[in-house]
């Protein structure tokens, strides 16, 4: 079993891609923050692009992220975090590292921005992915990658459940997005994935092979 995003492991036999340990990156919400990232000027925080890109030097198993734009805690995209966003993509790409994305609320305009990096970043994985199916073709030409995570837990999720079925077998990921906030409540990867073989009608040893693979495709590894 693999969990392909997560900020805080959780003990067992998953294997866990931890943000902050597999993943590195200025997340969008810290481009909202004043005083630490970006700093008091509000540009680009180009001290952390610098550190980024000796630690993806250092370390060719490292991939970049979250990185990403965000609508949910502010209605406009700020020039900040877009231009965060971009110097992130172009180190993926100087790198050739696999990418995680954030796109609360704006997925299009995610999506739109890595297409100017097709072909020269390696895979992306949509993180937190909610959104209708049209964009679907657009991840599979980038060779991306959707995980999919513990709302389909919920009887009450009906449009992202239809969503779930619809994701192609060789896009497909589980995530639990655990973090320190939501680590008591946060259902275990098994629970996901147990739930998500029973609606795309598989068991969950085929379901497990299937993103046991889809999530070493991700890193480059196979
Ligand atoms: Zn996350």
């Amino acid at each position: 079993m693999t969990d392909v995003h997560c900020h805080v492991p959780r003990p067992g036999k998953a294997r866990q891609f931890v943000i902050g340990e597999d993943f590195i990156g200025i997340h969008p919400w810290e481009t909202l923050r004043t005083g630490s990232v970006p700093d008091k000027t509000g540009s680009v925080p180009n001290d952390e692009l610098l550190k980024m890109a000796g630690l993806l030097s250092a370390d060719k198993k490292l991939g970049v992220g979250e990185i990403g734009l965000d609508r949910l805690k502010n209605r406009d995209i700020s020039s900040v975090m877009r231009e965060t966003f971009l110097a992130q993509l172009e180190l993926a790409a100087r790198f050739r590292r696999p990418v995680v994305l954030h796109g609360a609320k704006c997925w299009g305009q995610v999506t739109a921005q890595c297409k100017r990096f097709a072909g020269r970043i390696p895979a992306f994985l949509f993180h937190g992915f909610s959104r209708s199916d049209g964009l679907l073709p657009d991840i599979e030409n980038l060779n991306g990658f959707v995980s999919v995570g513990p709302a389909v837990l919920n009887d009450h999720a009906v449009n992202y459940r239809k969503l779930v079925v619809k994701i192609p077998a060789g896009r497909l990921l589980v995530e639990t997005d655990r973090t320190e906030e939501n680590e008591a409540q946060c259902p275990a990867i098994e629970d996901v994935a147990r739930k998500l073989a029973e609606l795309r009608g598989m068991t969950f040893e085929e379901l497990e092979a299937l993103t046991d693979t889809n999530a070493g495709r991700f890193r480059g590894e196979c």
